[in-house]
């Protein structure tokens, strides 16, 4: 029973291990999370430029046909305006040509405001990526240490977690089972030591009977009160 314990507390140990450097590796420090949001930033602008400049070439496109047709509707007009029998004839394909007039110049406006729009993009793109490559570069340079701690973050875990393998193949899958659901349902701490003979997480005390049994080794104990696995170190009690 009592090595049983000892790879429960063990296990449990390594668990929180890796939970605890995960979360530490998925964080960045406060001192570089400015530096790593500015340089995602740029990633993202020029993302959403290039994003842009294929939906205003799309619209430019579109504009510029549009204009086309009315040009040719135009022609059509004024073709028909030479060939006008009567006044009332005349003032009707001069309503139509002031219509398609109108839409003309609407429809510059749109190819021009578009066209200044793709060239400032272009532009602007252009000196975002020819800065991107020394951009990403330094900011490299200052994630470096970041990075190296990271990697030497998962060294750590990686080996925690080949030793929870260990750990959980020599258990019985129904210990490991009951003990993962309350590892599950006392928030990671499944399994607590004995500190002055109370229960170290809920600091009740333990029924001198319980601490009998505890001390002999041969059956396990649960807290009485938070209901957690007693774990007694007689080198460490
Ligand atoms: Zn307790």
């Amino acid at each position: 029973m009592s090595s049983l314990l000892d790879e429960l507390y063990r296990l449990q140990d390594r668990i929180r291990f890796v939970q605890s450097r995960q979360r530490e590796r998925d964080t960045v420090p406060a001192e570089l999370a400015e530096v790593d949001r500015e340089y995602r930033e740029k990633l993202e602008a020029v993302r959403q430029i290039k994003a842009r400049l294929i939906e205003a070439d799309i619209e430019h496109r579109r504009a510029a046909g549009e204009l086309s047709d009315h040009q040719e509707k135009q022609k059509k007009y004024q073709a028909q305006l030479r060939n006008v029998q009567t006044s009332r004839e005349y003032s009707a394909v001069l309503n139509e040509i002031d219509g398609v007039e109108k839409s003309i110049r609407a429809t510059e406006d749109r190819v021009l405001t578009l066209e200044e729009e793709i060239e400032g993009a272009r532009a602007d793109l252009k000196t975002r990526e020819e800065k991107l490559p020394r951009e990403t570069e330094e900011h490299e340079e200052k994630m470096k240490d970041w990075r190296a701690a990271q990697r030497a973050i998962n060294e750590e875990v990686d080996a925690a977690k080949v030793e929870i393998g260990d750990l959980e193949g020599r258990m019985k899958p129904r210990d490991l089972a009951e003990f993962r659901r309350l590892v599950e349902k006392k928030g990671g701490l499944a399994i607590v030591r004995v500190v002055n003979n109370s229960c170290s997480a809920c600091h009740v005390k333990i029924r001198p009977a319980a601490l009998q049994i505890l001390k002999a080794g041969s059956e396990m104990v649960y807290c009485d009160s938070c209901k957690r696995i007693l774990y007694y170190d007689p080198h460490n009690p």
